[in-house]
């Protein structure tokens, strides 16, 4: 059993899939306290494996977004295996805190700052900019590097920094600026 914040379909607001349909999964709480936290993930129902993947099906697209709170606390093979079964495309959110299982699709690793890293595979790395050091994050060896304005609210920094560190690209919570979940 495994707790669900909640499942809902939309549209990926960020990072490299941006405007992509997906169901996303949210899984309960978060072993990071962030001050900058914009997920109110902390309640939630218990659901079994079959459960979870009856409700993702109930939606027409491939891909699954599996994130939270921090869904490598709950994310095992057994639910990857019927996700895969059910022919879905699996990605996953993570603070990068977790070791992740085998055979997930996408990785988008947001490092936190001070909190270690002990993911293995990485497919992109996503950071909420505030203006910390991100450069150690250029060596991590995702394909794709993106910096996201913190809630919308400091996009010039973040323009200004990626015009000076062209690694970057940049991400936006698109989401929130069309006015969906
Ligand atoms: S890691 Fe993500 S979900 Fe967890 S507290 Fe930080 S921002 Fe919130």
């Amino acid at each position: 059993m495994k707790k669900i914040n909640e499942i809902f379909y939309s549209l990926q607001g960020e990072g490299f899939f941006t405007g992509t349909p997906a169901v996303f999964v949210r899984f309960s709480g978060c072993n990071l306290k962030c001050g900058f936290c914009d997920t109110f993930h902390e309640d939630g129902r218990m659901m079994s494996d079959r459960e979870i993947v009856e409700e993702v099906c109930k939606y027409p697209c491939r891909t699954v977004v599996l994130t939270g709170g921090e869904p490598g606390l709950w994310v095992d093979e057994a639910l990857l295996c019927l996700l895969h079964e059910a022919g879905k495309y699996i990605c996953i959110e993570t603070n990068g805190t977790q070791e992740l299982p085998e055979g997930i699709d996408w990785v988008t690793c947001s490092p936190k700052e001070g909190a270690e890293l002990r993911v293995k595979r990485v497919d992109e790395i996503k950071i909420v900019y505030t203006g910390q050091d991100v450069s150690p994050y250029l060596g991590t060896p995702a394909s794709r590097h993106f910096l996201q304005p913190c809630s919308c609210k400091n996009t010039e920094e973040v323009v200004e920094y990626i015009k000076k560190h062209p690694q970057w690209r940049l991400s936006l919570q698109t989401h929130k600026l069309i006015r969906i979940p």
